[in-house]
């Protein structure tokens, strides 16, 4: 029998179609097709949630430490260092309160697709069990709130103010943190948590500024147009057609809910998401009673070996993003079979992708009626060349009469003008366009801050131009007292505020170190540094050739992967428990290795 017979496909065919859709979609712009929202385009990021802003003095005052944004990152940082024993905290966040990407984006429907009970961090130590396995964003948003509240974040804190400069006093081993309102605070220690995802980006197609209906960006909802909030009732675009650019995760939230206000929508998609499963489900009350002390680090844990390709006798997720792993059962059965080459391995786990992937595109075939619309809602990738979507209202919207998908063969909107989008010559009119087009991932770590940090002797922009060093993600030589949080040259995990809490811990603890033995400057060493780069070189999770071959997109810095901050080419390779475990041992060992305390 022949491998496509046996396997219902041919995978050589399927090779050569993924080859072809990635080809389409390669530019050699990368990621400078997109716009930075200045100048302008700097409307696109004013805070439509805060009335007026809030008044206040210049400080000029210090603090021992600064947590620069007011997300999950920048909480838990904030609660890690108040657990460690550290008083003397400011947060300073440019939105009107804390919640950070849930701050932001509150766009109808707005939902976290991880699992509540692992995503929401602090689950335990605030004594609350989320309503459902997969929150909304408005229990995201008050949950944030909450330990803002539990752990007295909100005492010092600095809302609608944004951090401008950053600058090290060498003399007197202070932090200068400039900001928008005029201050000029000294911090012994600052802490960086801007958040990955914090830049929403536009999309650099001709003619974006002469449209003259209204626009905005899905990460600065506006309700007074569209009526409703986050949970639908869009009840003011009864009589408008609407267009939203864009079909990655948050296109598949919100059309749904535009599908059902608007007049007319029409999707501009340049590449379809993969849209598996939801499965939502209110929260069992009886379960939640019977959850014992250390539930939630016990269930996050679970997942992210799972989901990493690990062994754990059960599945207490259960639900899609372990499901993908679990279908690369080619993964398994290549474990158990010592005879076969990397490249026989490879070529299962290959095969088993091909195989979720077609069931991916059967659920489509399934659910879209118009057969042209059907094959055009396919992904044609590998499962993590770009963020896996679930959600079960996404796709029948296009049966609805008024929702027309505009496909625009990977080539992405052609023109705009000052009545509507252009796609393959035909002008479509519209009131209002929405972009769905995402955040900055792969261009400058400073850019997308919004602020130049100037260490000792140089700027970060300078000392990062070919891509970050640090010394486990946190520490870079040069700039003393500073750490960041982020997504680099650490764990990578689906979960991502798992991650933020281990480098919550670890963090706290060395500026805890630092507190304790009075010491001025807390800083990596180059030594140090250059191992820990070249770690993640030499064990890059996702390797280059599997991110050359993907579909353009965030992940593999928009087809470049070699050329800049990939986010999946610059992450530890042995996965995230094992990273987790090396910071804790290095923790433990209590020497501060590479660490120069002076
Ligand atoms: P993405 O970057 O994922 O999507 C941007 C979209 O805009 C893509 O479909 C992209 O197409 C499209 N696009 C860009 N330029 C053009 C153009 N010129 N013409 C037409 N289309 C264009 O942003 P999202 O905001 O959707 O999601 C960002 C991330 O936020 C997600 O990946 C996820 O990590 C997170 N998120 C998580 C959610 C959850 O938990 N459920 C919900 C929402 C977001 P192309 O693919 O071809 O580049």
């Amino acid at each position: 029998m022949s491998e496509a017979t046996e396997l219902g496909f041919d995978p050589d065919s399927l090779r050569d179609k993924y080859r072809n859709e990635r080809d389409k979609r390669l530019r050699t712009e990368g990621n400078e097709q997109y716009v930075e929202v200045k100048d302008a385009f700097a409307h696109y990021v004013d805070d439509p949630y805060v009335d007026s802003p809030v008044a206040r003095d210049p400080l000029f005052d210090e603090v021992d430490v600064v947590v620069i944004g007011g997300g999950f990152g920048g909480l838990l940082a904030g609660a890690r260092l108040r657990e460690a024993g550290i008083q003397d905290i400011r947060i300073i966040e440019k939105g009107g309160d804390f919640g950070g990407t849930w701050y932001w984006n509150r766009y109808p429907g707005a939902q976290c697709d991880i699992e509540s009970y692992i995503y929401l961090p602090l689950l335990e130590e605030l004594g609350y069990v989320p309503k459902e396995k997969y929150s909304h964003a408005p229990e995201i948003l008050a949950h944030s709130r909450a330990i803002g509240e539990k752990f007295d974040l909100y005492d010092n804190a600095c809302f609608q103010t944004e951090v401008t400069a950053m600058r090290w006093d060498d003399a007197a081993a202070r932090w200068i943190v400039s900001t928008n309102r005029g201050d000029e605070m000294r911090a012994r220690y600052v802490c960086m948590s801007n958040g990955p995802l914090n830049r929403p980006k536009l999309p650099g197609i001709p003619g974006i500024e002469s449209f003259k209906g209204h626009a905005f960006h899905t990460s600065r909802w506006d309700y007074d147009y569209t009526g409703g909030s986050s949970d639908g009732g869009l009840d003011r675009i009864g009589d408008k057609r609407i267009g939203v650019i864009g079909t990655g995760a948050t296109a598949v939230q919100c059309v749904p809910h535009l599908a059902k206000g608007a007049k007319s929508l029409h999707v501009f998609q340049r590449t379809p998401s993969s849209i598996d499963v939801r499965g939502n489900r209110p929260t069992d009350q009886e379960w939640a009673d019977s959850l014992e002390p250390g539930w939630q680090r016990n269930r996050m844990q679970n997942f992210n070996i799972l989901v990493t390709g690990g062994h754990q006798d059960e599945d207490l997720v259960a639900d899609g993003w372990t499901d993908i792993i679990r279908n690369l059962s080619g993964i398994a059965a290549a474990r158990s079979d010592v005879e076969l080459t990397p490249e026989e391995m490879a070529n299962r786990v290959e095969l088993a992708d091909f195989q979720k992937m077609n069931q991916i595109r059967t659920r489509v075939d399934d659910l879209i009626e118009d057969d042209a619309t059907a094959e055009a809602l396919k992904p044609y990738y590998r499962q993590f060349c770009k963020r896996p979507c679930f959600h079960d209202d996404y796709l029948p919207a296009f049966n609805q009469d008024n929702v027309t998908l505009v496909d625009t063969n990977g080539q992405g909107v052609e023109r705009i003008t000052e009545k509507g989008v252009v796609v393959d010559g035909v002008e479509y009119e519209l009131d209002c366009i929405i972009y769905a087009t995402g955040f900055e991932v792969g261009t400058a770590y400073t850019r997308r801050a919004g602020y130049e940090v100037h260490g000792r002797d140089q700027t970060l922009t300078e000392k990062w131009k070919d891509g970050m060093r640090t010394l486990h993600g946190f520490q870079t030589n040069g700039f003393p007292n500073c750490f960041f949080m982020g997504v680099t040259q650490g764990g990578f995990t689906a979960n991502f505020p798992h991650m933020l809490n281990e480098q919550s811990l670890h963090i706290a603890y060395m500026i805890e170190q630092g507190m304790k033995s009075n010491a001025r400057c807390l800083e990596a060493s180059l030594e140090s540094e250059d191992a820990w780069v070249k770690t993640i070189e030499d064990s890059a999770v996702f390797n280059m050739q599997f991110l050359q071959e993907c579909t353009p997109g965030y992940y593999n810095n928009e087809g470049q992967p070699g050329g800049g901050n990939s986010l999946l080419g610059s992450q530890y390779g042995a996965g995230p428990e094992a990273f987790f475990q090396i910071i804790r041992n290095w923790r433990e060992e209590g020497t501060m290795a590479g660490v120069s305390l002076n």
